[in-house]
């Protein structure tokens, strides 16, 4: 049966979500417009809403749909601590342990030359500028220990190096390989205190 040129359509824009093939994209394709109409109509509001409405901090990079975010704009936070994570998961995964009250810089992403996404696309730049500010006293990098987590807070860190700030990592009490959203609460916590 040949498609219509709006099923092509959808089942084209579903192949370009990570990890959806042909396959799959055309099992969900056909799921919606068959036995979910309702569910497909909600997914595609809440997509037009989330890409008019969501957009980054301009703090700390992360989604939001203010100018600042609430973590940012929370005056009990301390601005002179800067946590560097990869992305909102990890922030919360550190927020949860309850045991860290500054403020937070999101790449939304790790460096990876192999996929093209090189330092602009993860905010370096900004990062770079909020440190410039000179409010901001120490640098916990908070990325993944994986290779490309790793290298990132290895830029970071050499990009923050002629400020004379500290710059500490993420103690080594997390697995290499692991991902902060995966690693138990008082791990992290530890990891945070021992931080280096
Ligand atoms: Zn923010």
């Amino acid at each position: 049966m040949a498609q219509t040129h709006a099923l092509q359509a959808l089942v084209e824009a579903l192949k370009g979500l990570p990890g959806v093939g042909s396959k799959s994209a055309s099992r969900m394709a056909y799921h919606l417009l068959q036995h979910d109409r309702q569910a497909a109509t909600v997914l595609a509001a809440a997509l037009t809403q989330a890409v008019r409405d969501v957009r980054h901090c301009s703090q700390c990079h992360t989604f939001t749909e203010l100018e600042v975010c609430e973590t940012c704009s929370d005056a009990l936070r301390d601005g002179g601590q800067l946590c560097v994570v990869e992305t909102p998961a990890d922030q919360s995964a550190i927020e949860r342990t309850g045991t860290y009250k500054g403020h937070y810089f999101v790449l939304m992403g790790k460096l990876s030359p192999l996929d093209g996404v090189g330092p602009k696309d993860i905010g370096l730049l900004k990062l770079k500028q909020r440190v410039q500010l000179g409010t901001v006293r120490e640098v916990i990098l908070a990325t993944n220990f994986t290779a490309e987590g790793e290298a990132t807070a290895h830029v970071i860190s050499e990009m923050l190096r002629a400020f004379g700030i500290r710059v500490s990592r993420l103690a080594r009490g997390v697995p290499a390989g692991s991902e902060l959203e995966y690693v138990d609460l008082g791990t992290i916590a530890h990891a945070l205190v021992d931080r280096r």
